[in-house]
């Protein structure tokens, strides 16, 4: 934004408005994180704000301050229906193009709201007003500290919408491993942390809270269901709807699951594939210059960072892996270096 936009900003939000925030499909840590911390800030500003998620999210996300004021749009349709179409502002956060909100998104496209996207999602569409949208930042919660800092709301940050600022950073970098942190992460994190912020609260919510069915799904996989590809430098795990029911699977069990397959000495890309609604949801994972994203537009309809993706496969299990099996020869230089 350049410096008229920002007055722009400023002058939209220092009055009350109608306020919505939606995040995408399937909410992790950062996308909840980055949702309630502006919720709250924007709360303590006068104004009325509705957090909107597509569907449901991990357990583990369930205590952060405003949580329960949160609308799912599957479950509280025509709620979110009239929010949307009522709102004067609305912030798209965490994600690059309304198909990642399915069907909410056709919702947002239709609202005559003043639209926000704040994301670090490469290649973003242009569907919104304001964009505030960098790559370089390690998680939509750090860009939310960033907007809040450029439009003079810093002031009003607090403990409350600091928890969930810091839940998204840490929950985006895997606790501040990846490359995508920088001195500025730090930073924040030590300003957030001053302004009262018991960051260790979000740590044990959130890595030790497991369910024992969880962690045994965990052993299950790692120990009966993970196949490593030599050739390739690769590793990934399936789990069919019959496994996840075995492990009466919750939203947020996998989360993470692909990350052991990368932690393996040697290993360059790791994939995840489960069944989920009729399709398989596919999830990619590598290091270095090797870049998932592109990987997961051109072979699984879906998209993400260089180093982090997603997307989805109609069709069987059996028939997903021939596809990303295939997909691998174009990939075998940058995997081996040979
Ligand atoms: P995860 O594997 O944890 O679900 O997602 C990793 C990254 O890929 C996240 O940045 C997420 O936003 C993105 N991603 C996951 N699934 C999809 C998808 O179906 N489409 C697109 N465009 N991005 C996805
Ligand atoms: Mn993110």
């Amino acid at each position: 934004m350049n410096t008229e936009e920002v007055n722009k900003v400023k002058s939209l939000l220092n009055k009350p408005k109608r306020v919505i925030i939606v995040t995408h499909k399937s909410p992790d840590g950062d996308a909840i994180g980055s949702s309630l911390g502006l919720y709250n800030l924007l709360l303590k500003k006068g104004h009325q704000v509705t957090v909107i998620v597509p569907n449901e999210y991990p357990a583990f996300l369930h205590w952060l301050p405003g949580d329960e004021k949160v609308v799912n749009y599957e479950k509280q349709t025509e709620q979110a229906k009239k929010l949307i179409a009522d709102a004067e502002l609305i912030f798209c956060l965490d994600f690059n193009t309304l198909k990642r909100i399915d069907e909410v998104g056709v919702e947002v496209e239709k609202a005559k709201a003043i639209k926000f996207l704040i994301d670090h999602h490469p290649q973003p569409d242009d569907f919104a007003d304001y964009k505030f949208h960098f790559t370089t930042a390690c998680s939509t919660a750090e860009l939310i500290f960033e907007f809040v800092e450029l439009t003079g709301d810093k002031k009003l940050l607090d403990a409350e919408s600091g928890i969930c600022l810091y839940t998204g950073i840490m929950t985006d970098t895997a606790s501040f491993r990846f490359p995508s942190v920088s001195a500025k992460t730090h930073r924040i994190a030590a300003e957030l942390i001053e302004m009262g912020v018991k960051f260790w609260h979000a740590h044990e919510n959130v890595y030790d809270s497991n369910t024992e069915d969880r962690l045994r799904m965990l052993g299950f996989s790692l120990s009966e269901k993970m196949k490593i590809l030599k050739e390739y430098n690769t590793a990934y795990i399936t789990l069919s709807k019959s496994e996840l029911d075995r492990f009466n699977f919750q939203a947020g069990d996998t989360e993470g699951l692909v990350n052991y397959c990368l932690s393996i000495d040697g290993i360059k890309m790791a994939a995840f594939f489960m069944e989920k609604d009729g399709t398989i949801k596919t999830s990619f994972r590598s290091k270095g210059s090797i870049d998932v994203n592109a990987f997961a537009r051109a072979n699984f309809n879906g998209g993400g960072h260089k180093n982090a993706a997603g997307g989805s496969f109609s069709g069987t299990m059996e028939e997903a892996i021939k596809k990303f099996r295939s997909a691998l020869p174009e990939y075998k230089s940058a995997l081996t270096g040979k």
